[in-house]
């Protein structure tokens, strides 16, 4: 055997050599006669797919994870994302959970061989999304495409219900816990600049939204931002033959330095939860302060190209349509473009998120309960969700919402209370092992009677009585 069968030959034996994945000891529920899901996790991109994997393992194997794109275009990487190649080194572990033959190096050996490996820059792309799929059939992951959550509710005390929108219509299933793997954009969407309100469509899209390049061949083309979309589009229009490509970035300067990518290591990654909330407060406000560069690759990709061109301390104070066209202001200067995109990134906004409306406005936010420290205020941060250990929701007002519990969130929000766990790459497994292993503490716990019944009914002996005698029984006095 050789290839990927070699590969998933070998992984299936570490799985077995590990006693991996744990049978399910989760007591199964039904509720009016209706299938109860332990956990459904709403997303089947990166971090659905590792939070489901690392319950399996854990046992929690009564589970499906639904995903509103097709099969193989769950997330950013063949939808959106616009970079050639991955930021992320090639040897992160990433979703791998552990398991060598789960890493994308051993799938890229596995076709390529190690050499191919050894000079392998960065990850292509499309060759991530390939390697999700196959992480997503080797584990065989309970994932339904094509099927959207369009709401949460409360349908016992102990027990959610989600309507969903699939291939055979709308329906409900029941869950015990939901886990919200949904992206970057998490419990929002995209952000987009007050200045774009009124504005026709035709002259404008936020980086994240299908565009046609095509159709800007020839065209003037104006991006918002310096982040690595801002590069990725701007690249991507000059390649389809944008006749000019104006970059407006608000700040003086590009940020260069990677700050808390910079500072990674396991001592982050444990860490971080347990840090004094002020503490917590302070790196991600400083990191927020110096945001993340562009790649280097990314921004050569545009500067390669003379009608690329870079406007830095320019925030847009005044956007206006023009016959067919936008005119944009700022302090130094006016230009015309066909077409802008605004890579400005994403938001909270639960006006973006209408299947969380019955519990967005009961969750616990920090502005709660968290007075920043003078100086530090963001508003970004303060609209952050405030989590328990095992990402869950809290209540704004005891009681008020309590289903809250039940959901854990485990996308890009879960940042200021867990640190980078729950959306990039580098730490997504130990996020999905913390959710997993937080969701078997509260499921144990919550079937404690049933456990101890089980403990009582059981009786498989492991001494069958012959092994030993009694000496007072036979030993002469
Ligand atoms: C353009 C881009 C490039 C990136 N590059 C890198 C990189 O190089 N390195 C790195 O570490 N990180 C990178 N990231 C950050 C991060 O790794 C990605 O955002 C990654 O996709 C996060 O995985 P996820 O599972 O949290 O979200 P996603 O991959 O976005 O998956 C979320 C899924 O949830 C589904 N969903 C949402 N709401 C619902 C609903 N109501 N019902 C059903 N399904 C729903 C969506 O369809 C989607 O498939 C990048 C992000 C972007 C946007």
């Amino acid at each position: 055997m050789t290839g990927l069968d070699a590969l998933e030959a070998r992984l299936k034996q570490d799985l077995s050599f590990l006693e991996l994945p744990a049978k399910n000891w989760v007591p199964r529920r039904t509720a009016e006669g209706r299938t109860v899901f332990d956990v459904v996790v709403v997303g089947g991109g990166m971090c659905g797919l590792t939070a489901s994997a690392a319950l399996i393992l854990l046992g929690i194997s009564n589970i499906i994870a639904f995903d509103a794109a097709p099969a193989g275009r769950e997330g950013p990487w063949v939808t959106f994302a616009r970079m050639r190649t991955l930021r992320s080194p090639k040897q992160l572990t990433g979703p791998a959970l552990g398991l060598p033959a789960l890493t994308f190096r051993a799938y890229y050996e596995a076709q390529f061989g190690a050499e191919a490996w050894q000079s392998l820059n960065k990850i292509p792309r499309g060759m991530w999304m390939d390697y999700l799929v196959w992480y997503r059939r080797v584990l065989d992951l309970p994932v339904q495409n094509g099927t959207r959550v369009m709401s949460i509710r409360s349908f016992a005390p102990d027990l959610l219900e989600l309507g969903i929108a699939g291939p055979d219509g709308a329906s409900s299933v029941l869950a015990r816990r939901v886990v919200l793997a949904t992206g970057r954009d998490g419990l929002g969407g995209p952000s987009v600049p007050a200045l774009t309100a009124g504005l026709d469509r035709r002259f404008w899209a936020h980086s994240a939204e299908p565009i046609d390049f095509t159709a800007l061949r020839g065209r003037a083309v104006g991006v918002v931002g310096a982040g690595a979309s801002a590069m990725d589009n701007a690249a991507t229009a000059l390649e389809a033959g944008a006749a000019s490509v104006d970059l407006f970035i608000r700040r003086a300067d590009i940020p260069r330095i990677n700050k808390f990518t910079g500072i990674g290591s396991p001592g982050v990654v444990h860490g971080f939860r347990t840090l004094p909330d002020e503490w917590k407060w302070r790196f991600l406000h400083y990191v927020l302060g110096q945001q993340t560069p562009p790649p280097r690759d990314s921004t050569l990709r545009v500067s390669g190209h003379p009608n690329g061109r870079f406007h830095v301390g320019s925030p847009i104070t005044r956007l206006v349509q023009d016959g067919d066209g936008l005119i944009v202001t700022t302090p130094k200067g006016r230009y015309r473009v066909d077409f802008m995109i605004f890579a400005t990134g994403f938001h909270l906004d639960p006006a973006l998120r209408p299947e969380f409306a019955a519990f967005l406005p009961h969750i616990r936010l920090w502005k709660d309960r968290f007075t920043a420290p003078a100086g530090l205020d963001s508003a970004e941060l303060e609209n952050f969700p405030d989590l328990g250990p095992a990402f869950e929701f809290q209540e704004k007002q005891p009681g008020a919402c309590p289903m809250l519990g039940r959901i854990h969130c485990f996308n890009h929000h879960a940042t200021l209370s867990h640190g980078k766990l729950a959306g990039d790459i580098p730490a997504v497994s130990e996020g999905a092992q913390r959710l997993a292993s937080g969701i078997a503490q509260l499921l144990f716990t919550e079937d404690q009677e049933t456990h101890y019944a089980r403990l009582q009914a059981f009786d498989t002996p492991e001494l069958l009585g012959d092994e030993w005698t009694d000496a007072d029984a036979t030993t002469p006095v």
